[in-house]
């Protein structure tokens, strides 16, 4: 399946010179909804997957559909503020300032294997935000599924030189 064709490009949102790939358009497709899971896992089947982490907030939406295709729990990692829980926090630069990402102190155990789930990867900041919270947590993160890689801000290339598995299913030039 071409999920380029899924995703809906919004020129100029949120700010000029941003092309935000909307995955609502993806998600809203039974079709391409239950593809973009199945491919998303498929990977990951044989792998031992104890917990699935998903990025507020639409790799929630994604990674719960792919904790439960592989009978692994599922776990936020949200912005800051927002669980309710003892939590810990690891910040991480944006384009213009910084925030936090936080996940609860109990959210994982030492040793889980963990799937690290979100919408888009551009810079990687994100993503490896969330490494660092699931190896502060003692945990070890398996690999990274996203639906679309932004492959000339060099994410994925940044993950994969941590030793991860990355999949993507969409790729898009520039920013
Ligand atoms: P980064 O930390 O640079 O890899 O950015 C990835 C995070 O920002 C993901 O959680 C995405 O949802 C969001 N994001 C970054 N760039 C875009 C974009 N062009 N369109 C949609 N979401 C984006």
């Amino acid at each position: 399946m071409k999920f380029e064709h899924y995703v809906r490009t919004i020129p100029d949102h949120p700010k000029p010179g941003i092309m935000f790939r909307d995955i609502t358009t993806l998600l809203g497709d039974a079709t391409a909804f239950r593809a973009a899971i199945d491919e998303m896992t498929q990977p990951f089947m044989d792998a031992r997957v104890d917990k699935v982490v998903g990025i507020e907030a639409r790799g929630f939406i994604l990674g719960g559909a792919v904790a439960h295709q592989l009978s692994a729990g599922f776990v936020p990692a949200r912005k800051r503020g927002k669980l309710p829980w003892r939590t810990i926090a690891q910040e991480y630069q944006l384009e213009y300032g910084v925030d936090a990402m936080e996940m609860h102190e109990d959210g994982l155990s030492a040793g889980d294997h963990v799937l690290l789930v979100d919408d888009l990867i551009a810079t990687g900041g994100t993503a490896l935000a969330a490494l660092a919270l699931i190896e502060r947590l003692g945990a070890r993160c398996v690999g990274v599924s996203a639906v679309i890689d932004l492959p000339d801000l060099k994410g994925a290339e940044r993950l994969r030189a941590r030793n991860l598995s990355v999949h993507t299913l969409a790729a898009f030039s520039g920013h």
